[in-house]
């Protein structure tokens, strides 16, 4: 999902609010940015949460310390970077990052999710926690992005219209709670017991989510508002991530 949430470079919205209701109202109206329109936290952080939530509910072991690391951290694969050639021009380059991303967290997300979530449970292994936290928060981005239709499918045509994706992952996250909460949080678990479990039941759900993203693409592609059988089918997609998110986390987790 997109970087619209970075903490560095989102107004605090409640803040501004805040100051806008007191006494320095005027001030604070004129000085401060515009809110954008973002929702806080992003989908990626509260399902991450909601998963180490869930495993720690059974597990309660020592990474239960580690909960806000985890959701800091289901944002960060966004963020890694691409480097493209020099010598070749900006837009191409732009178009390369797009195709890149777009491959790594739709068309690869199945190995990445699973080589993060082993990588993390070495970390437990090696009693390192805050490393395991951090490349737990990493796993559950790939798994979630599985689940998410602008992750997984149509590659090309978001590529060259980055917009879709991130107007789409805008409208996941502002919406959150009026047409995701419910479906994220239903305790449901898949039975993860190794990394290859973590690896098919995440192409599973690509695989699903590629069909429904073929199903859905001439709503998706049209950014300005969506049907309600888009919601739908996202509504399902996040409930299978988040199953899929509660067993890989209870699987890392397990002998911490
Ligand atoms: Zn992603």
């Amino acid at each position: 999902m997109g970087d619209s949430n970075d903490p560095a470079t989102r107004p605090n919205r409640r803040s501004v609010l805040r100051a806008a209701g007191g006494a320095l109202a005027g001030v604070a109206v004129a000085t401060a940015p515009a809110p954008v329109a973002a929702a806080d936290p992003s989908a990626h952080r509260r399902m991450a949460r909601l998963a180490a939530e869930n495993a720690c509910g059974e597990l309660d072991n020592g990474l239960c310390d580690y909960l806000d690391t985890v959701e800091e951290y289901a944002d960060d694969p966004d963020d890694d970077p691409y480097h493209c050639p020099g010598w070749y021009p900006d837009r191409v380059c732009e178009v390369l990052d797009a195709v890149v991303r777009l491959r790594e967290h739709g068309g690869t997300v199945d190995e990445k999710a699973a080589t993060e979530a082993a990588a993390a449970k070495r970390r437990v292994d090696d009693g390192d926690y805050v490393e395991a936290a951090i490349e737990t928060g990493r796993a559950l981005h790939f798994v979630q992005d599985a689940g998410t239709l602008v992750n997984a499918g149509r590659e090309v045509e978001q590529a060259v219209d980055y917009d879709v994706r991130t107007e789409y992952e805008r409208w996941l996250d502002e919406t959150w709670n009026e047409n995701f909460a419910d479906a994220a949080d239903t305790g449901a678990s898949e039975d993860v017991g190794s990394e290859d479990d973590v690896r098919n039941l995440t192409r599973t759900l690509a695989d699903r989510t590629r069909e429904a993203i073929e199903d859905r693409w001439h709503d998706v592609e049209d950014p300005s508002e969506y049907d309600d059988e888009t919601v739908a089918a996202q509504r399902d997609r996040i409930r299978d991530a988040a199953a899929v998110s509660n067993g890989t986390v209870r699987w890392i987790w397990e002998n911490a």
